[in-house]
């Protein structure tokens, strides 16, 4: 069950952390994963080797997706390549914090631009190819894209307003793109993290990690791999009846 073979998944910031994860997830189910990068060109190669050296096929490549001509030009350049893009794991986000008062235009338009534009910039050049079934194997048609949304979307966090806004706005975009796309076979889903184990989260100090822990029924943080794990599930054919849903992995953070 949930095998990808023959498929080719694209992670945005698939170098490190849950995107990682998720990149070795899926080739360890037989997908061809790009791993996409902004900074960090070593990170990538470390993490598409490592894919490699388990058995799996990955490649690398370096674009910043807020930047939406650079991301048009290297997704049409890999549909080129590759034929079509069956996965879409929009994973790459980043998080400014800050109290509503202090938040500058400037950190507004940094978070839009890479959370949300991003995201959608990514989803509209794949969904054309997503379209059309594969010239080689006609069995491959339609496709899978999963929007790394945040349990913050719909809990909310203090100084977090534009962080929370960005990943709420996924999941009306995902809701959205999911009737647009769904007689084409293309499948449009969020995944809600809790909090996980991450770079992202590493700046916290133990006293408010453990103040976090508090709040989740689990009593633990999560990890990478158990978001790659879902991720792995909702790309697959078995998730096939499965669109414009949110799939919260937060350990009962938010139910
Ligand atoms: P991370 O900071 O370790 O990874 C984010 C990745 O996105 C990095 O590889 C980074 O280089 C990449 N990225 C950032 N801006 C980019 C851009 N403009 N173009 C291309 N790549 C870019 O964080 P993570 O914890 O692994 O988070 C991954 C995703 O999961 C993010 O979208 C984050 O918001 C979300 N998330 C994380 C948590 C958590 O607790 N760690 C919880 C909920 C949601």
């Amino acid at each position: 069950m949930f095998r990808l073979d023959g498929k080719v998944a694209l992670v945005t910031g698939g170098s490190r952390g849950i995107g990682r994860a998720c990149a070795a997830a899926l080739a360890a189910q037989g997908a061809t994963v790009i791993v996409n990068y902004v900074r960090g060109e070593d990170a990538a190669r470390a993490a598409a080797d490592a894919i490699t050296q388990a058995g799996g096929k990955a490649e690398i490549c370096g674009f910043d997706v807020a930047d939406t001509k650079a991301t048009e030009q290297a997704l049409e350049g890999l549909v080129e390549k590759h034929g079509r893009i069956d996965i879409l794991i929009a994973n790459a986000g980043i998080a400014i914090d800050g109290l509503l008062l202090r938040v500058k235009d400037e950190d507004l338009d940094r978070i839009f631009s890479t959370n949300l534009r991003g995201t959608l910039t990514c989803a509209r050049v794949l969904s054309k190819s997503m379209m059309r079934p594969s010239k080689t194997d006609p069995k491959r048609s339609g496709g899978r894209m999963i929007f790394m949304s945040s349990v913050i979307a719909e809990m909310g966090n203090v100084g977090q307003t534009a962080y929370a806004a960005s990943k709420a706005a996924l999941l009306g975009a995902a809701k959205s793109i999911a009737r647009e796309y769904a007689s084409r076979g293309i499948t449009v889903n969020a995944l809600g993290p809790g909090f996980i184990d991450t770079d992202m989260t590493q700046s916290m100090t133990p006293a408010m990690k453990e103040q976090i822990v508090k709040m989740i029924p689990l009593g633990r943080i999560g990890s990478a791999a158990e978001i790659a794990a879902a991720c792995v599930f909702l790309a697959s054919d078995e998730a096939g009846y499965i669109t414009g849903q949110v799939l919260r992995v937060n350990g009962g953070m938010y139910v």
